[in-house]
């Protein structure tokens, strides 16, 4: 039976340095006291995280971020309080002797965000300290946008699990630094597009989406995979497709595969839903990831969603971004 509980319990055994997993608009986080170092190492070990990969810290609004002594700049609080509460995160400098660092993995910055879910913003005011909370999975593998995904995934090794239903966006966080307000870099590309951000910035602040190896830790890992392995769909051009595959495939390609003299209706296929709307693709891919490995299917062939087919509004380029860490080839 899986261990679901309520607000309340969640903040008790938040409380007292237990880890629980708490549904956010992103994706489900794994969250802890973010100035516990008892608690956080609880996270690293939950998940199986490499240790210098630091956490995401969680608050209620921009007045808590200050009274924890962070110093933000015109830019980092204009994109706040535009974007905020929502799926953005912000790269801002550790204050002096903060009880945050356990979270940061020994680095002299935090990255923090104000989520917009109303069960974790309630949990954060009630536990009335920050939370840091890395998606709730086993480092390696998608992120759970379902309470059962996180139980199938880390089951009993959580103290807890919220069920909140399906997360809004699902995929993780845009995060940005914003330290140098004349060169915003885009960390990791997300639900908040660069279009949103140049609409509110205007054209004398630059945005670069930068190669995030070199600025976020987590990002030399890899990331988001489901248990089966993913190759890409090549449509009707002879495509071998090993045995025990599944198709997972946009409406438009399931239209051209069906045409094709290659079609073969033996091999099963899932829909991921329109190509011109990758915000709806974005909310349901782990998802979909999940289900096919619950039904033990061995490959995926999956849609070429490469980057250039998507603008720069909203989660287009980000979902890209994240299915080029899931394919084999
Ligand atoms: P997640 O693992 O989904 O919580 O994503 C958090 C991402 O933010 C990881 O890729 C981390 O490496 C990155 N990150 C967290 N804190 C920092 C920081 N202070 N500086 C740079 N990247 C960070
Ligand atoms: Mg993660």
């Amino acid at each position: 039976m899986p261990n679901f509980i309520t607000i309340e319990t969640a903040t008790e055994l938040l409380k007292n340095k237990k880890v629980v997993a708490i549904p956010t608009e992103t994706v489900y986080g794994l969250a802890a006291d973010a100035t516990s170092k008892l608690a956080v190492n609880k996270i690293y070990k939950i998940k199986n995280r490499p240790s210098d990969n630091p956490l995401i810290c969680h608050f209620y609004g921009l007045k808590q971020i200050i009274e924890w002594g962070f110093v933000l700049n015109e830019v980092e609080k204009k994109i706040i309080k535009k974007f905020s509460p929502g799926p953005i995160s912000l790269k801002l400098q550790l204050p002096q002797k903060s009880k945050l660092k356990v979270a940061t993995a020994g680095l002299d910055s935090v990255i923090v965000r104000i989520p917009s879910n109303k069960i974790f913003r309630e949990i954060i005011k009630a536990t009335n300290v920050p939370l840091a909370a890395p998606s709730a999975n086993t480092s390696g593998r998608y992120s759970p946008t379902t309470a059962k995904m996180v139980w199938q995934d880390l089951g009993k090794k959580v103290d807890g699990i919220v069920n909140g239903g399906k997360c809004k966006f699902g995929i993780e966080s845009t995060i940005i630094d914003a330290e140098n307000p004349t060169l915003i870099k885009i960390l990791r590309p997300g639900p908040i597009g660069v279009q949103e951000l140049k609409e509110l910035l205007g054209a004398n602040v630059k945005i670069k989406t930068v190669k995030p190896i070199s600025a976020t830790p987590g990002s030399k890992y890899k990331h988001y995979a489901p248990k089966a392995i993913v190759h890409t769909f090549i449509g009707s051009k002879n495509l071998k497709i090993k045995p025990n595959s599944i198709l997972l495939l946009t409406t438009q390609d399931i239209k051209n595969w069906k045409a094709s003299k290659y079609y073969d209706k033996s091999i099963k296929i899932n829909s991921l839903g329109s190509i011109y709307e990758p915000d709806k693709i974005s909310k349901k891919i782990y998802r979909k990831f999940f289900e096919i490995d619950q039904k033990g299917f061995d490959f995926i062939y999956l849609s070429k969603l490469s980057t250039n087919l998507f603008s720069e509004k909203g989660s287009g380029k980000a979902l890209a971004e994240r299915l080029s860490k899931v394919l084999s080839q």
